[in-house]
């Protein structure tokens, strides 16, 4: 086992501004805990953050890390895990960000299987732009965009991720920290894409859905009472889901192999350092130019 780091490690010198109890401090503690029980430092890890409240978190925990374009967190993961797949890399947005936006691009993540972990702060609701309605958010709740309420039903992230093909799938909530910190362990260790649905509190554009309101209703997962290797089961958990029960824990993993581990080009050394001096780029250039 790898000796483990010092969370306070992953500490900026700014103070986040998320509003006072929003459930992202939550999300943020979690991590820096699981970077540190994986004995991992700084230089090993690269966040890419989209664009919401959530997107800070590459300002704000202290490693490498890209605040890109809105919705398009994953393709820039995805880059920056094959230039140089020994990162341990982490792709952080909101419902909004991924599953409005990003969506296509989360499909083609979860079966193309690449080795980095997503997490979604899945608040029901575009929080940076004040309020909107977003595709988990309830149906029939007022929002900023629905004043007489949501039309659509909402869908769950959790089950799409499953039928795209992700190779491992959880959910977790952002009240309960430590329970949190061994999911995101799991999902970091895991060799293929991860995917985290955190059930995250907006205290601000939200309110309906507090902490207590979570608490009430959080079931966590056991291997005792479930079987992540049971796809179908993980499914039916997944679609079953109902506002008096929230199941969290691990849903579903496999062990197919990760992208990258098929690409020859990446068996001898990352791709940053790997010589590019006797390679000719005239024929592209001319092209390009
Ligand atoms: Fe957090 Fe909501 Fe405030 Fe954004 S608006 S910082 S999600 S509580």
């Amino acid at each position: 086992m790898s000796p483990t780091t010092e969370p306070a490690k992953f500490n900026t010198l700014q103070t986040p501004n998320w509003c006072p109890g929003c459930g992202n401090f939550g999300l943020q503690s979690a991590l820096k805990k699981a970077l540190g029980q994986l004995g991992l430092l700084p230089h090993q890890v690269c966040l890419s953050t989209g664009i919401g409240c959530s997107g800070k978190m590459a300002h704000w925990v202290h490693a490498y890390g890209l605040h890109g374009l809105h919705g398009r967190t994953l393709p820039v993961a995805a880059g920056i895990k094959l230039a140089n797949h020994e990162l341990t890399v982490i792709a952080e947005g909101g419902d909004g960000d991924g599953l409005s936006e990003g969506m296509g691009h989360f499909i083609h993540a979860c079966r193309r299987n690449l080795d980095f972990t997503y997490i979604i702060h899945n608040n029901g609701v575009f929080s940076l732009t004040t309020g909107q309605a977003s595709s988990t958010g309830r149906q029939g709740r007022e929002t900023a965009t629905t004043p007489h309420g949501a039309i659509e039903p909402p869908f769950s992230p959790t089950a799409l991720a499953i039928a795209s093909g992700a190779s491992f799938v959880a959910r977790g909530f952002s009240g309960d920290v430590e329970h949190l910190k061994d999911i995101y362990v799991q999902a970091i260790s895991h060799k293929g894409f991860a995917f985290v649905d955190v059930m995250q509190v907006c205290v601000t554009y939200n309110r309906e859905k507090s902490y207590p309101w979570y608490q009430d209703r959080i079931h966590k997962l056991t291997p005792d009472n479930h079987d992540a290797q049971d796809r179908n089961g993980a499914m039916a958990l997944a679609m079953g889901g109902t506002d008096e029960q929230l199941s969290v824990g691990v849903f579903y993993q496999d062990n197919r192999q990760a992208y990258e581990a098929a690409l020859p080009q990446l068996a001898v050394a990352p791709l940053v350092d790997q010589p590019i001096g006797g390679v000719d780029l005239t024929a592209l250039m001319n092209e390009l130019t």
